[in-house]
């Protein structure tokens, strides 16, 4: 049995945790047999639903594993050449949360009732996107998945990094709706990651965003197709997700860390956290040497440089994350927790999507100075 997995040939996925094992190999075995599907013009209900399944036996253990294609092959690589790293973000209910090592994807573990609503969006999600011709702020999603392990189910979702492959960020918030008392609870001072801050935070810090008018004009645009698309799907209780990077101050980052490299030298070289072996070290980065502050807008595609009158030379890195609570779903469970508490017939007073949206798009129209 272990033979056969070893005949897959040419590829041997490794990674700590067995489940991004499964990830990897599942990936790179759909996109190979996707590369012989004809992609047809127009897309097919059909086309929609999970791809392939199949089961495999790693190491004997029983996974599954399941693709659903949206469309989608160019990150097959970014996935399974090198395992995922376990990103320091962490999600509601401490899901799981990784980006692949090239850092262009995040890799999300979700539920089965965020599955079912991205059955439901994805036809129209899939409309939106072409008709946009990919100029939004939605994010982009590229691979959904159900893997089994050991019996477990874990649904995972692959989508765009929001923040860049290269330039680091040194400080994040997640906006939503000013006036909701949103602070984090995270602890600054213990952990070691960056915390994202919210939106009582970007308020109290004096946080702004230094764009021109021109970049505005263009950020709002598509927000607002975008809000006014998720209105209409009846979502909601998405953010705009925040991250920026300072030039001088990660140039200073570097220089440090490079000293500290040089004093590190001839220490312990086999310490775990290294490339493996076969993985292509910075490949991407030597192709075309960018200097200081600087981006490929194909691959950072959400990245905006800070103005002309800008403080500080900053890159600025925004966009919507989060959608799939659905307004029905969330009234619900709203409802059943309220009658817990306050018997049936209680009422609930949710907002709905279209004022969540005009709420939002309002919100942040008035970070951007
Ligand atoms: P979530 O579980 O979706 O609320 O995500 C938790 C945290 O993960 C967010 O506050 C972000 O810091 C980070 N995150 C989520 N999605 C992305 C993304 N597409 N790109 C980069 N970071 C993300
Ligand atoms: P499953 O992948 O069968 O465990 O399903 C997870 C959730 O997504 C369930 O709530 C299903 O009802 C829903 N779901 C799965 N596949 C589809 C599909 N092709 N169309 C619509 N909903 C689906």
């Amino acid at each position: 049995k272990k033979k056969h997995f070893v005949a897959q040939k040419v590829k041997l996925f490794r990674a700590s945790d067995p489940l991004l094992s499964v990830l990897m190999w599942g990936v790179n075995h759909s996109i190979n047999e996707l590369s012989h599907v004809q992609i047809p013009i127009m897309l097919m209900p059909d086309d929609f639903k999970a791809y392939s399944k199949i089961k495999v036996i790693v190491h004997h253990k029983n996974k599954s594993f399941m693709n659903s294609p949206l469309c989608f092959s160019d990150f097959c690589n970014s996935l399974t050449r090198s395992a995922p790293l376990n990103s320091e973000a962490q999600g509601r209910s401490g899901a799981r949360f990784h980006t692949s090592y090239d850092k262009r994807y995040v890799i999300k573990t979700i539920s089965s009732e965020d599955v079912a609503e991205m059955h439901n969006i994805l036809k129209k999600y899939h409309q939106f996107i072409v008709e946009c011709h990919g100029n939004t702020l939605l994010p982009q999603f590229l691979g959904m998945y159900r893997l089994t392990v050991d019996g477990d189910e874990t649904y995972m979702i692959v989508t765009r990094n929001v923040f860049s492959h290269r330039l680091s960020v040194y400080k994040k918030y997640d906006l939503k709706v000013r006036g909701k008392e949103r602070r984090t609870h995270e602890k600054k001072n213990t952990a070691k990651e960056l915390p994202t801050y919210k939106d009582n935070d970007f308020i109290n810090d004096g946080q702004k965003i230094y764009i021109n008018e021109e970049n505005k004009k263009m950020f709002l645009e598509k927000l607002r197709k975008d809000v006014e698309f998720l209105a209409q799907l009846k979502l909601m209780d998405y953010s705009l997700l925040v991250g920026i990077h300072d030039v001088e101050r990660a140039e200073q980052e570097e220089v440090e860390s490079e000293e500290n490299e040089a004093e590190e030298e001839g220490e312990s070289d086999g310490g775990g956290i290294g490339t493996p072996p076969d993985s292509p070290s910075n490949t991407l980065d030597s192709t075309k040497p960018l200097s200081p502050g600087e981006f490929d807008p194909t691959i950072d595609v959400y990245a905006i440089k800070s103005n002309e009158s800008a403080p500080r030379k900053e890159v600025y890195f925004m966009a919507i994350i989060d959608i799939l609570q659905h307004y029905d779903a969330k009234k619900k469970a709203a409802h059943a927790a309220k009658t817990v508490k306050h018997g049936a017939g209680a009422e609930i007073s949710t907002v709905n999507p279209e004022q969540y949206s005009k709420r939002f798009y309002d919100f942040i129209t008035t970070i951007l100075s």
